[in-house]
């Protein structure tokens, strides 16, 4: 099929580099003809994300730090000015002092318990709606989430809390935004190696655990994801809102390792 994002336009937050999710999103957007803007953390991830959005056509690249509210502002308000409505918001935005993500998770302090809820889960609220009051003819929503969320993840800490009360803010914000014909939805992605998922502690061991013990028996690609996403902010998936998709090779099935894996 072609042409699935034809006449639609949208904004995707979290690109640091070519190994980021979001590019992963952008590029299968932009391939089924979506016009995208982009927004990045800081001059320094700036010098990278702008070639790689100008590569893309984008008529919008802004800095937008979500810590700081008078950027969110900013950003919403020059993609009004520009497109006075959008289509879609990705959201893949996420942070957490790397200090904490090993060891245990009750050495979390409240400093950084903070940080990373309001950069990795209530900046989705805020984004959302912003966007939702530019969607009069409807939207869809994407926000990116871990199975860190409802089962322990050596390590993954505090962000497994942060991605439990995202994937919650999903199914809130679905409520609060269907009736106006906007969906809300979450991307649960197995481990990829980006810069977010190469801060978490050990890592390559989870991913390598990840991998071999998935039904698939490997991890998930940028191009698998962008599929995914692509399917929930297009009107495929008109009549699904508010859920949880996982896209991570089977592996939030499995209760006990295969045995041939175990013997592998
Ligand atoms: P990434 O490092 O490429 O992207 C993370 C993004 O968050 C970066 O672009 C960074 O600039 C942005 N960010 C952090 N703090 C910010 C702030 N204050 N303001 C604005 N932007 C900020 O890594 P990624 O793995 O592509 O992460 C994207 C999303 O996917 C995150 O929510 C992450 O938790 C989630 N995720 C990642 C994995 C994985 O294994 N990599 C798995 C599941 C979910």
């Amino acid at each position: 099929m072609q042409g699935l994002m034809q006449g639609k336009r949208g904004l995707i937050m979290g690109v640091a580099n070519d190994h980021s999710i979001a590019w992963g999103i952008a590029k299968a957007l932009h391939a089924q003809g979506a016009e995208l803007a982009f927004t990045y953390q800081g001059d320094a991830l700036g010098k990278r994300v702008r070639p790689l959005a100008e590569s893309l056509n984008a008529p919008l690249i802004l800095p937008c730090d979500v810590e700081d509210i008078a950027s969110v502002d900013a950003t919403f308000a020059a993609m009004k000015e520009k497109w006075g409505s959008i289509d879609f918001l990705v959201h893949a935005i996420g942070f957490s002092d790397k200090n904490e993500l090993k060891g245990r998770y009750a050495d979390t302090t409240r400093a950084n318990f903070s940080r990373t809820m309001v950069i990795s889960c209530f900046s989705f609220t805020e984004v959302a709606k912003r966007a939702s009051e530019m969607m009069p003819n409807g939207g869809s929503i994407v926000t990116l989430t871990f199975g860190g969320s409802t089962r322990v993840m050596p390590n993954y800490n505090v962000m497994g809390v942060a991605k439990a009360a995202l994937e919650a803010s999903t199914r809130y914000l679905a409520a609060d935004f269907g009736r106006n014909g906007i969906r809300v939805n979450a991307i649960s992605a197995g481990p990829v190696r980006t810069l977010a998922g190469s801060g978490i502690g050990d890592s390559r061991a989870m991913f390598a655990f990840q991998q071999k013990h998935s039904p698939l028996g490997r991890g998930v690609t940028l191009d698998e994801l962008g599929g995914t996403a692509l399917y929930l902010l297009s009107d495929l998936s008109g009549g699904v809102t508010g859920e949880i998709h996982f896209v991570d090779s089977g592996y939030n099935i499995i209760s006990m390792p295969h045995p041939d894996a175990l013997k592998a």
